[in-house]
């Protein structure tokens, strides 16, 4: 994974790049992109995952296997690493829908050890799964079809609408309009609570302690400088000084504090769809798995492909990446459905539905 959950593709990892299995010299995605190599190159069943801006769906989009992000507060976080305290949710990755169901009845649940986890009872996933999407309605944004699509992604997304009409759901246009700011909203609230959660790691409380050059340093300040220099990788210091600025005083009302109003805005636009809507159909990731090294040293190419994935963190709600797909390479393509709060059963009705009818999940990485 990458450090610290991160990043998109796993090489921000202390210990080198996992490998895509379905190519070699891909990225698997990110952060989690050790748990979906791992489930689409039979190394296991299944896995978890975290994920704070997509890192369990769009890992689970490039190696071609399903991953889900349940509502905030539905999975307790205990003993996870904080990455964005008020984004990240811990979820399954497996190599189908009903894997991801049985996996999910068993993480859900209120936790007291976690005052973020929900205490409402958790129904059988599993029952959701009996194939009927009969006059269920599905939104299309229309923003979230944009010009940098790869056009095989957005071929097999509407090829997959069609598959779920032939079953009887409807489909309809719908409109996210703040999505265009979601990335710039993410980018600081996550790096912003990400500073304040690194804090932690000072070589005192957490992680690793380094020894400044006695003869030179020898204050407790210098120990801390020096702990954080050798301890954190590149990643982790952009975001830290990244998140740092944008609270600190002066700064605080022009960024923090406004991305915290256009997260609301964002989610009223979810709030005002779902009015209508069972739920929403998406891309996972706007293009297929990238070769290692593509865009690791363009930190906001790397960013912007995070575009499908992270509205549904910053408003709380549950979403499943899964397979629809393939790109001329034989590179996965992800499809993901989207629902209301604590309604994951819609998501996997649909999924399933859509599963039942195509053979992707089928598909085997020959390594
Ligand atoms: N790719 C996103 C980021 O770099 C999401 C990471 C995650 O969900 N952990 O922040």
């Amino acid at each position: 994974m990458d450090e610290f959950a991160f990043g998109s593709s796993t090489e921000n990892s202390y210990y080198g790049p996992t490998h895509n299995p379905w190519n070699l010299d891909c990225v698997p995605g990110g952060s989690s992109g050790g748990s979906a190599a791992a489930v689409a190159a039979h190394e296991t069943i299944w896995a978890i995952g975290s994920d704070t801006g997509g890192s369990i769906r769009q890992p689970a989009s490039f190696c071609g296997v399903v991953g889900i992000k349940p509502t905030y507060g539905r999975v307790s976080r205990y003993g996870l690493i904080a990455f964005a305290s008020s984004l990240d949710q811990i979820g399954p990755i497996t190599k189908d829908v009903e894997d991801s169901a049985l996996l999910l009845n068993i993480l859900a649940g209120f936790d007291t050890k976690d005052s973020t986890s929900v205490n409402i009872p958790v129904p059988d996933y599993t029952k959701a799964l009996d194939g009927n999407v009969k006059n269920l309605k599905i939104g299309i944004p229309k923003e979230f079809f944009i010009d940098g699509m790869d056009p095989e992604v957005k071929k097999a997304v509407l090829e997959s609408i069609e598959v779920l009409k032939k079953e009887g759901a409807h489909f309809i246009d719908v409109s996210l309009p703040h999505t265009d700011y979601s990335v710039a909203t993410y980018y600081i609230i996550a790096t912003a609570e990400a500073s304040s959660n690194l804090a932690r790691f000072d070589g005192v409380r957490h992680g690793l302690r380094a020894t400044p050059d006695r003869a030179r340093k020898s204050s407790i300040v210098d120990m801390f400088e020096e702990t954080r220099k050798q301890g954190l990788g590149a990643e982790a210091k952009r975001r830290i000084m990244l998140g740092t600025y944008s609270l600190s005083s002066g700064y605080y009302d022009a960024y923090y504090l406004r991305a915290q109003k256009v997260r609301t805005l964002i989610k009223n636009d979810f709030d005002k769809v779902f009015a209508e809507c069972d739920a929403i159909l998406t891309p996972t990731s706007p293009t297929t798995a990238f070769k290692i090294g593509e865009r690791v040293n363009n930190p906001l190419e790397m960013y912007l492909s995070d575009i499908y994935t992270i509205s549904s963190n910053l408003s709380g709600i549950p979403a499943i990446s899964l397979p629809c797909g393939f790109s001329k390479e034989c590179l996965p393509i992800g499809l993901q459905i989207i629902a209301k709060p604590f309604n994951e059963e819609m998501m996997l009705r649909i999924a399933f539905a859509y599963e039942q009818k195509t053979e992707w999940h089928k598909m085997r990485a020959e390594l």
